[in-house]
């Protein structure tokens, strides 16, 4: 089983706003998804990054082009998932299950592009965001226009995969176990990824920077604003950051380091 990790996009952010002493100085940060091929169950996807449609799209609503305008992100074309998976010799309707760590628009918004995958998702965290106003949707920057029209009725509960002592066991073969790191938003969890000859650990966002979590350097105000809950967020990054110390392999959606499963694009 392969597992790669392609850039969608890059986002403008002050260092001293995404990690605690930080200098007042801009840093690109990277917004990737992961892209499993699994022997049985054919490409897997872990969030689908920032897409067009969260961007471009002309039918977007006016709090949707707020958000995209104030963050600024600049789209990755060589790493857009659509074009990753035809680099790999795959379709989009060859996508049959993504994995959906939370429901950030910079996670869900190419999930409209995959007319065939189911959505595995935390039961809570569905539950949070299909309820919330859509101001406080938006104070998150969660936007359930992103979501397809039929969302609901191709979704897949983690509550419904096998428990393991980890997490949940998405297939139910050890391949992908879900593991909660709470905090940064309701029901937000990393996946465990079996891949040979060891496995990697997809942390996704409990932490924007891997330095925050290795030297305990997790920001408070503004960032904490938009945290569901800052101490669970805390305890999240101090688990992932036992992970990295232990020697494991450990990736993050945000941070702008390349790392050894990054996604290099197409072959020359
Ligand atoms: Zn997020």
């Amino acid at each position: 089983m392969k597992a790669l990790f392609p850039n969608s996009a890059w986002v403008p952010a002050l260092e001293k706003f995404i990690i605690a002493r930080g200098r007042l100085k801009s840093v690109r940060l990277k917004v990737r998804y992961g892209v499993i091929l699994h022997p049985e169950h054919g490409p897997v996807l872990i969030d689908t990054g920032y897409t067009s449609h969260a961007l471009i799209g002309s039918r977007r609503s006016a709090a949707l082009r707020l958000y995209s305008r104030i963050l600024g992100p600049v789209l990755n074309p060589v790493g857009q998932p659509t074009a990753v998976l035809a680099a790999l010799g795959c379709k989009p309707e060859d996508v049959k299950t993504i994995i959906v760590t939370h429901f950030h628009a910079d996670h869900v918004s190419g999930l409209r592009d995959f007319p065939n995958a189911r959505f595995v998702v935390d039961g809570d965290a569905w539950a949070h965001v299909s309820s919330a106003s859509a101001v406080a949707n938006l104070r998150h920057g969660v936007f359930d226009e992103l979501l397809p029209d039929d969302f609901k009725d191709r979704m897949v509960p983690l509550g419904s995969c096998p428990d393991t002592a980890m997490g949940r066991d998405v297939f139910g073969d050890g391949s992908l176990i879900t593991v909660a790191l709470p905090g940064h938003a309701v029901g937000h969890f990393g996946v465990w990824i079996n891949t040979a000859p060891r496995p990697v650990f997809y942390a996704v966002d409990a932490q924007w920077l891997r330095k925050a979590a290795v030297e305990h350097r997790t920001v408070g105000y503004p960032a904490r604003l938009i945290m569901d809950d800052f101490g669970a967020y805390k305890r999240s990054s101090d688990l992932v950051a036992q992970q990295i110390a232990q020697g494991k392999d450990v990736v993050f959606c945000h941070d702008p380091e390349d790392g050894p499963f990054d996604y290099q694009g197409p072959p020359e």
